[in-house]
């Protein structure tokens, strides 16, 4: 307890920059006259109809309809775009939003570091409407950078907000075992709680670093201790213009290089899925050759795995879940991509893999995940992370037993696993029985995983 106090504090010392996405998550907690009220207006029939031709895009609000009746049928959360900009007004006609919150990694990292009492956390969103903008906390060490007359100077993001910027709503609708309403002659009984989500894919919305803040890059990274790079899920594989995943992926190499000229500031990418394989294997081949560590969850790393070629372990890794398996893989990410170190969560442990020659050693990389796994276990306990002291919440959760097996058999497996030229650690994490909210919890592990990795490199003075 008194080590993770004291690793947190180091960790505070840092200045870290984070980019690239946020948005606004706009939760609207459904009723039963509500649903009923859309089939109504729509028909019955209508709805079934679109039902059966499954739209995978949202593009009117007939397919929002259909695929929410859908979700609601089959209780199974659910997650479809909207690519259609002009439903914006049909959504805020239709929806009175009970929570308005920060969502996208860059947004929820730059507001837990701030609360947290970073020394110094500076974000990077490429929109940043009002609404967005109104979604930072208000900390005095948050700071967004602006170019004021060829000078990059830095502002509380909601000092720094640009009228007319587009904003990125998802729309997120939860529902609860037990609803039930009325679907022409069928009563429908929605069979688990879950949410279905609504996320806006505009043309508007891009990831990239404005060609005026580009040239103050090399100035940022020489400035912090350490970079959070997320959101590249949000590129596009074309867009109208003419610009395509490539150009946007060759910028993104850029912004790496640059914010690492003047300094070898070390770099974290942290990995969403991505359901486009030819977008995923790109984002792969260009970034992570350039990063030093990435973090992401058991499922991303079969997806990535499959993106490499190796489909067998990554069915595998589907099926079966095994920690073997998930380490051997991630053996085979940091060997191909050469990365210092790659963090998986899981929901009942987190794993560091890295090189034998990893500075830190196999007690200081577990006492990383420990900080981390307690960060996620107070959010989950909390719904928010408001100060350093919420921390201590996460102190009072229990491991849980699965991992703990799961770590047991994992060290009678490593005998087989040739771990000589690796260094694997394992923690079971501290999971809390009914969280006031899982949104954000594995941006969470992964940045107490990477900021108390660089406060453990200082320490050693290799930062
Ligand atoms: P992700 O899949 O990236 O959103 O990460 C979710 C992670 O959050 C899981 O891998 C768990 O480690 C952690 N987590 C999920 N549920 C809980 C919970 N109830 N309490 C504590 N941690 C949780």
């Amino acid at each position: 307890m008194v080590i993770h106090m004291g690793l947190l504090d180091e960790a505070r010392e840092l200045s870290i920059y984070t980019a690239y996405n946020t948005n606004v998550d706009a939760i609207v907690y459904l009723k039963e006259e509500t649903v009923q009220g859309l089939i109504n207006e729509f028909g019955a029939e209508t709805i079934q109809r679109r039902m059966e031709e499954y739209p995978r895009q949202i593009n009117e609000p007939l397919d929002f309809v259909a695929r929410l009746v859908h979700a609601l049928k089959t209780g199974k959360p659910m997650e479809v775009p909207l690519i259609n900009e002009e439903l914006h007004m049909w959504f805020d006609s239709h929806f009175k939003y009970d929570v308005e919150r920060m969502g996208g990694q860059a947004g929820i990292i730059a507001n837990l570091l701030a609360n947290l009492n970073f020394r110094k956390v500076l974000v990077y969103t490429p929109h940043l409407a009002k609404k967005q903008a109104a979604m930072f906390v208000n900390k005095p060490n948050l700071f967004y950078p602006v170019i004021e007359d060829g000078r990059l100077i830095f502002k509380h993001p909601y000092e720094a907000y640009r009228d007319g910027d587009p904003v990125k709503v998802n729309r997120i609708f939860e529902f609860r075992a037990g609803m039930t309403f009325k679907l022409g002659s069928e009563t429908v009984t929605v069979p688990f709680s879950g949410r279905f989500i609504v996320s806006a894919r505009f043309e508007s919305i891009r990831i990239y670093t404005e060609p005026g803040l580009k040239p103050f890059l090399p100035e940022i990274g020489e400035s912090v201790d350490g970079v959070i790079l997320s959101g590249y899920q949000g590129i596009k594989p074309r867009y109208s213009d003419g610009k395509d995943a490539n150009h946007y992926l060759r910028e993104a190499k850029k912004d790496i290089l640059l914010l690492k000229r003047e300094k070898d500031v070390k770099v974290h990418l942290e990995f969403a899925s991505i359901q486009n394989r030819e977008l995923r294997k790109k984002v792969i081949y260009n970034l992570f050759p350039l990063v030093d560590s990435v973090g992401m969850d058991e499922s991303e790393i079969a997806h990535v795995l499959n993106a490499l070629g190796y489909s067998k372990l990554s069915d595998r890794i589907f099926t079966y879940n095994r920690i073997e398996d998930t380490v051997l893989g991630g053996k085979i990410l940091i060997d191909e991509m050469n990365l210092e170190v790659l963090q998986i969560h899981t929901i009942y442990y987190i794993v560091y893999i890295t090189h034998a020659d990893n500075p830190l050693s196999e007690e200081k990389l577990r006492q990383s995940l420990g900080l981390a796994t307690n960060l996620a276990a107070a959010r989950a306990s909390l719904g928010e992370i408001r100060s350093p002291e919420d921390f201590k919440v996460g102190l009072s959760v229990p491991y849980n037993e699965r991992g703990e097996y799961v770590k047991l058999r994992f060290e009678e497996a490593k005998r087989r696993l040739r771990t000589k030229e690796y260094r694997v650690v394992i923690i079971p994490t501290r999971l809390v029985k009914n969280p006031v909210s899982t949104v954000g919890l594995g941006d969470t592990i992964s940045a107490g995983a990477f900021t108390s990795y660089l406060a453990l490199l200082r320490r050693k003075g290799e930062l």
